[in-house]
């Protein structure tokens, strides 16, 4: 008998591997964080005894989601105005936020990153998401301790913007001065096994192509990932077309910045070949239906999209536009739409929502070599779901009940790298509700200070008292 770190026992493991095997009454054994080995219960037992041993009877075993597109700084606003289109929404409710977000930061207080990180990571842990992205303006590589605090797996996206188009001047931060913040981001993340770096630019319109060459070339030197917003309004499309005749795409095309190394968030207002130059470059895309539906932003071509072999993961984009980060409801968002939109319900299927979900969020964050399936040598990340719910049951087919049944409400368990990190609602690390109050409370502060109105009820437990 080998002795390891733990050994889970009788669950249903939907790996996601490339061969979508499913093992029925399955075990796992972990050790130093990582899979060693997925086999039936008997084989297992029979192999490990481990430290710490999970009787996973009555769960199914899914990878940790991945969450491609995230704005932690926006957890404050679910709620925030429902009837403003895309850019008065921009104009009223996201840039105010931001401003008080790179006030702060300026003057070496980045707090309003900071009590975000905190709140958002624990709504994402709840909902399963073990792996995310976090683009944000004017954060400090101090938020690095929140994430360990967390123990989120982040890839941490700086974004630059130097076109006052729709970012207010005075939110704008110098270049030199995101560069070295970039170095400075690098370097943290270099001793920290769950934390990547990537650049970020705001969008094609919000960026000179001095800008976007130079990071760029950056990202090239320091082997670092881009990510971008991409053709996600009719604006953009429109901006484009007008002052250079051409798409977004094909503009960045030109500006040198498409390569594998790239994945963009939305991508709805693309032509067939715009597809083609992302399929070309190996560029992901992070689809966040519940955002585009809700600000009525348009239709990301997702069914094309992987016809022409691009990589697609899925996204919440931010709790501004999407309210909540429950990851089912997003798998399901994804595959109605796409459904309705071409008017067939065979065009996609449950099992692509899971794979969006798991793998191919990991793939398109180049990230896939450590997470996204549940296979030996990949980290323990593991979400449990308690199959005996009503709500799933009874079972007429397994992925059918959980894509389309499930909800936040259904994880047992939250484990990453091998640590069970969320168990029945608790987090073992810390005490969510009292951060969660803190965090309220000291928001509240910030904004109603900086003029931001909020109704009396913003701090519910406060309200009651
Ligand atoms: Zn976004």
């Amino acid at each position: 008998m080998r002795k390891i770190d733990l050994v889970i026992k009788n669950g249903i493991i939907i790996t996601q591997d490339p061969l979508d095997t499913i093992m029925y009454k399955g075990g796992i054994a972990v050790h130093e964080s990582k899979i060693i080995e997925i086999n039936d219960t008997e084989k297992i037992a029979a192999t490990y005894r481990g430290s710490r041993e999970i009787d996973a009877s009555g769960m199914a075993i899914l990878p940790g989601f991945v969450n491609t597109h995230f704005h932690f700084s926006q957890n404050f606003m679910k709620g925030t105005q429902d009837n403003l289109n895309f850019l008065d929404w921009i104009d009223k409710i996201s840039f105010p936020r931001i401003k008080v977000a790179i006030d702060g930061y300026r003057k070496g207080l980045p707090d309003i990153n900071m009590l975000s990180a905190l709140h958002a990571g624990i709504d994402l842990l709840s909902s399963g998401i073990t792996c995310t992205t976090n683009m944000d303006w004017g954060i400090a590589p101090s938020i690095l301790e929140i994430y360990k605090k967390l123990g989120l797996r982040v890839t941490n996206i700086l974004t630059f913007t130097d076109i006052d188009t729709w970012t207010p001047k005075e939110a704008i931060i110098e270049e030199s001065e995101l560069f070295t913040l970039a170095s400075e981001f690098i370097q943290a993340c270099a001793d920290d096994d769950r934390t990547e770096f990537a650049y970020g630019i705001a969008c094609a319109n919000s960026c000179s192509e001095k800008m976007i060459r130079k990071v760029r070339k950056h990202a090239t030197e320091h082997k670092k990932r881009i990510h971008l917003h991409l053709a996600e309004s009719q604006y953009e499309y429109e901006h484009f077309r007008k002052e250079k005749k051409m798409s977004s795409t094909q503009y960045l095309e030109e500006a040198g910045l498409w390569d594998s190394d790239v994945w963009v968030a939305h991508g709805i207002w693309l032509d067939d070949n715009d597809i083609d130059i992302l399929a070309q470059y190996q560029v992901g895309v992070a689809h966040t239906p519940k955002c585009n539906m809700k600000i009525a932003c348009g239709v990301t071509p997702v069914v094309k999209m992987l016809e022409k072999g691009v990589d697609v993961g899925l996204g919440i984009d931010s709790c501004a536009v999407s309210d909540n980060t429950d990851y089912f409801e997003a798998m399901r968002a994804m595959l109605f739409l796409q459904r309705i939109t071409n008017m067939d319900a065979n065009i996609i299927h449950a099992e692509d929502a899971l794979k969006m979900a798991t793998i191919g969020g990991a793939k398109i964050l180049g990230r896939d070599h450590e997470i996204g399936s549940l296979e030996k040598g990949k980290q323990a990340d593991m979400v449990f779901i308690n199959l005996n719910d009503l709500n799933l049951r009874p079972y007429n087919k397994l992925i059918n009940n959980l894509v389309y049944a499930a909800n936040s409400s259904n994880i047992a368990r939250v484990m990453i790298g091998g640590e069970t990190v969320v168990e029945k609602g608790k987090f073992t690390r810390f005490d969510k509700d009292a951060i969660i109050d803190s965090t309220e409370q000291k928001i509240a502060g910030i904004y109603r200070k900086a003029g931001i109105e909020l109704p009396d009820y913003f701090m519910i437990r406060d309200y009651f008292q």
